[in-house]
């Protein structure tokens, strides 16, 4: 008899708690700031090119191989525009087999690639799902006007004196 009652007194708590889930894919509930979905590229506003220079960083620490890149002469450094002297030319990653470590990103030195709120990018195909420079920066740009986003400050050098 104690028991039952218990078991209503649990039933009645949990009917007035918050609600905290949601009837996908109907509804979807917020995503956090921080939350971690596919890497994507940035792109460079007032140079009006990519950040990624091409230096393959990233594609030699990825633990799953999932990247590629090629870098090219960067047009816009010769006429001044760009310091940047190389620049991506072309760039895959095959989102069915990243991992979304964030390694990526970690070893990025020119804040060139980000981990998004991307994450619906489901397909039936194996290794169809493989994102192109053209796309990864249209969902960097995304990414990018969707959290405000700039590149990190660094901290300026010390000077030796
Ligand atoms: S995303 Fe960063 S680490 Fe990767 S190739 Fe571009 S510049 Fe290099
Ligand atoms: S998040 Fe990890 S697995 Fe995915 S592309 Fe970056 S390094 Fe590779």
């Amino acid at each position: 008899m104690l028991s039952s009652i218990k078991g209503l007194m649990t039933t009645i708590s949990e009917f007035f708690r918050p609600i905290v889930t949601a009837q996908y894919p109907e509804k979807h509930l917020p995503i956090a700031d921080r939350y971690m979905g596919f890497p994507v590229l940035m792109y460079d506003d007032v140079v009006d090119e990519p950040y990624c220079t091409g230096c393959m960083v990233c594609v030699r620490n990825c633990p799953t191989n999932c990247m590629s890149a090629i870098m090219k002469d960067n047009p816009k450094n010769e006429s001044g525009e760009s310091k940047r002297r190389k620049i991506i030319d072309a760039f895959e990653i095959n989102l069915g087999r990243c991992i979304l470590c964030g390694i990526c990103v970690e070893v990025c030195n020119f804040d060139a690639i980000e981990m998004s709120h991307q994450h619906e990018l489901s397909v039936v195909n194996r290794n169809g799902n493989r994102a192109n420079l053209q796309q990864l920066l249209e969902m960097g740009k995304s990414y990018q006007k969707e959290t405000n986003w700039a590149p990190p400050v660094k901290p300026a050098k010390e000077s030796k004196e």
